[in-house]
């Protein structure tokens, strides 16, 4: 494979994914990042959870995507010699009876054995939590501490000249001529991984941006064990010393990304409506950040049409839309996305190759 030069613009989680793997595959990746201060990635818990929501079922393709993701982190934990990777099974309160009968049936379904039982009396020693209608478990949860490693990524390129801390300029981006130059230099390709931020890139202006709005509580709880992750309407995710990530909220009208009242008073109902009364707890924080969700949930990734270059060769790319699941999606979805670059040519050769494989269209 032709060894190209290549900009990404963003380096949340999908951005230092997808350069990561690039640089691991000899390409020359330059990165343009204006800064982590509430960015989707360093907010998040980086949680992933096989099975979800009140209708208890399980995660799109999480049984492809989640080996993936584990391996990828352990991969970065070596390289980085950072711990990433932390295996938490959940707690899951019911909130009513009719859940708990859902749960029983749910466990009898093909492919939730292994993911789905009860909680035993022993499991729930020592949570003071409120249980009137019973607590499931689910096993193969698991936390990647995402913001550790952009941050850990951060220094590490920028300390080594790949990473350029300031806003992308598109002015500054002249993509006439069959050529994309950035800034006085000429790029093999244009990656935007902007995060919510790419909803408004004009270069992506009829994308099905959705975004949403995350509030997040950073609690110290003393009396709750450390080893499970707790979940009703909101999660309680163990950090370590007592303290536990308590979100999100899940807003889809607001006015900015910054912390707000109304975010504080449901995330306390919440936590209320989860603790028994004998659980003190304490907060430490108050953290907001806008998540890159799309109307149909699913990603966005490949070389717009619209953008006449890319039918000529792939040049100006968005890999993007991973919403609330980005810590299991952007490893696999980093994968395929190079893997079909490898497919389709790097270079201007294979444009009957390139049509043939239109699924990133
Ligand atoms: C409260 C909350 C909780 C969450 N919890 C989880 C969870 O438990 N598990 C999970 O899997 N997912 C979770 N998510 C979702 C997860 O955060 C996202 O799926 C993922 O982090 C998105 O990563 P990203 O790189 O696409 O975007 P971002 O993290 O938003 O990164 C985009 C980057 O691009 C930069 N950028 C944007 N525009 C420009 C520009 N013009 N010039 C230069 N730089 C630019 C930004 O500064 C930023 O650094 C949560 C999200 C929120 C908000």
């Amino acid at each position: 494979m032709k060894k190209s030069n290549i900009l990404i613009i963003g380096q949340g989680l999908a951005g230092t994914v997808l350069a990561d793997k690039l640089m691991q595959k000899n390409h020359n990746v330059t990165m343009i990042d204006k800064g982590h201060q509430g960015v989707s990635s360093a907010v998040a818990a980086g949680v992933i959870n096989p099975v979800t929501g009140r209708r208890i079922v399980k995660s799109w393709m999480i049984d492809e995507l989640q080996p993936v993701a584990k391996a990828y982190y352990l991969q970065v934990e070596e390289k980085l010699k950072i711990k990433l990777w932390h295996e938490l099974p959940s707690l899951r309160i019911f909130t009513d009876t009719a859940m708990s009968n859902n749960w029983s049936v749910r466990m009898e379904h093909e492919g939730y054995q292994e993911y789905l039982d009860f909680a035993s009396a022993k499991e729930l020693l020592n949570y003071p939590i409120q249980q009137e209608f019973g607590v499931g478990i689910i096993h193969h949860s698991a936390r990647a501490n995402i913001g550790l490693m952009i941050s850990s990524f951060r220094e590490k390129w920028k300390r080594e000249g790949y990473l350029v801390e300031s806003e992308f300029q598109y002015q500054e981006l002249s993509i006439a001529n069959e050529e994309a130059i950035y800034q006085n230099k000429r790029y093999d390709k244009i990656i935007f991984c902007q995060g919510w931020e790419g909803a408004q890139n004009p270069l992506f202006s009829d994308l099905p941006f959705q975004v949403s709005k995350g509030e997040v509580l950073i609690l110290r709880i003393p009396k709750i064990p450390e080893e499970k992750i707790i979940k009703r309407k909101v999660a309680f995710v163990p950090l370590g010393d007592h303290l536990f990530w308590v979100g999100a909220t899940n807003f889809w009208t607001f006015e900015n990304s910054a912390p707000s009242s109304m975010g504080m008073d449901w995330l306390l109902a919440e936590v209320r409506a989860v603790l028994s009364e004998k659980s003190s707890f304490e907060i430490v924080e108050h953290i907001a950040a806008i998540r890159p969700t799309v109307r149909n949930r699913r990603p966005l990734i490949g070389f717009p049409e619209n953008i006449t270059i890319n039918l000529l060769r792939p040049t100006i790319g968005i890999f993007n839309g991973f919403g609330t699941k980005g810590t299991s999606l952007v490893p696999y979805w980093a994968d395929q996305f190079i893997e079909h670059l490898d497919e389709v040519g790097w270079l201007l050769e294979n444009k009957t190759k390139q049509k043939q494989n239109d699924k990133f269209k």
